[in-house]
């Protein structure tokens, strides 16, 4: 077993505090990081709060994880000890599914195992990044491009995916009108991806103060979505929209949006379901979908992409002892635009 250590939540309403726990002692394929930066996710904040039922305590959340290999099992070929490494939402799937095959792990019909809040295949709980170190077997490890930010990098390995990866399915490109809902985590990796790709990009926030900055992050467009007369002036227009909102809101308003044969798809995942009516999508042939992280292999390609177009999250660095306040930040839409914890305060 390898002695590690990290931060916990040990019940839904207990504030994060440190915790030592152990992790397998590393296999032929596996490998061990030393955990350099941990991106914090709202999914990490549902979760330790239970706000989506089934939570596993004592929980050591985390997903967005970069570091330095430190040893690798007597199998491993993709990675040597210095290599920098990534580990994401997955550590393990089935392989043998329908979905594993077609390299769509996160979709397994077995049950992918998450990198936290999940189980092993031996039915022990598994434990996320803010901690010290990881083992991983290296089919779920990604290869960090070379000339990238470590610490900027983090997020991709979760807002980046969730949001490559439907903009990818549904062909995003130039020629086309794309709304982003939210200027989060995911949000500004959404409105990346979507310019890199082409598209007209129109970002939808809530928060006056994100206006400026959404059109230094490349929006060609900005609407406050509770100005009824511009949300109008877009009506029946966009080819596809991304909603990463964390929270209840009204997702008609957004559907409405959408040309005849438009898709909105949801990546956001509030506490409470929305409500849609028929209506707004007979009207137009529209289609809600739905999209969960991505595969392997796509984050892998996502991770490339960023590495040959120059593109990381914008972050702010954070101590590990400062992640209860940065959780209270997050659920007030108050971070430009990802913390990242940076796991050289871990002892601090
Ligand atoms: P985040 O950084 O907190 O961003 C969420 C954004 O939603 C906020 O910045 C805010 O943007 C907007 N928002 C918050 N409350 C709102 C409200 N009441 N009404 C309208 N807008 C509101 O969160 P994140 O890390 O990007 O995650 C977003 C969601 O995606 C979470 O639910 C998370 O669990 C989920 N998620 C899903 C997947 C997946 O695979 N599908 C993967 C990762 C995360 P503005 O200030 O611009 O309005
Ligand atoms: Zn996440
Ligand atoms: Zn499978």
């Amino acid at each position: 077993m390898t002695a590690s250590r990290g931060y916990a939540a040990q019940t839904a309403k207990a504030p994060m505090a440190p915790h030592a726990f152990e992790r397998r002692a590393p296999g032929p394929k596996d490998i061990h990081i030393e955990i350099a930066y941990c991106g914090v996710c709202h999914s990490d904040l549902h979760q330790v709060r239970d706000e989506w039922g089934g939570a596993i305590f004592p929980m050591v959340p985390g997903h967005e994880i970069v570091g330095t290999v430190t040893a690798v099992g007597s199998d491993v070929k993709k990675f040597k000890v210095g290599d920098r490494a990534g580990v994401g939402c997955l550590v393990e799937s089935c392989r043998t599914c329908d979905n594993c095959v077609e390299h769509q792990e996160q979709y397994c019909t077995g049950g992918a195992t998450f990198t936290y809040n999940g189980r092993d295949k031996d039915g022990a709980p598994t434990y996320g990044g803010y901690a010290n170190d990881i083992v991983v077997d290296e089919a779920f490890a990604l290869t960090i491009p070379a000339g990238l930010d470590l610490a900027a990098v983090a997020p991709l390995l979760c807002a980046g995916i969730t949001t490559y990866s439907p903009l990818r399915h549904w062909n995003v490109k130039a020629g086309q009108k794309v709304g982003v809902v939210g200027l989060g985590g995911l949000g500004h990796m959404a409105l990346k991806f979507a310019k890199a790709f082409g598209a007209h990009v129109v970002q939808f926030t809530t928060s006056a103060n994100k206006v400026e900055d959404a059109k230094r992050l490349g929006a060609d467009d900005v609407v406050m979505s509770n100005d009824d007369a511009a949300m109008k002036a877009h009506a029946g227009t966009f080819d596809f929209i991304l909603d990463t909102v964390s929270a209840p809101h009204d997702v008609m308003q957004f559907i409405g949006l959408l040309r005849r044969d438009g898709t909105m798809t949801l990546v956001g995942v509030p506490e409470k379901p929305p409500v849609v009516h028929p209506f707004v999508l007979i009207g137009a042939r529209r289609s809600l979908a739905g999209s969960l992280i991505g595969g392997l292999a796509e984050t892998q390609e996502m991770l490339d992409f960023c590495g040959t177009h120059g593109i990381t999250s914008d972050i702010e660095l954070i101590a590990m002892k400062d992640i209860d306040a940065s959780f209270e930040r997050m659920l007030k839409g108050d971070v430009k635009y990802r913390f990242v914890i940076d796991l050289a305060t871990l002892d601090a």
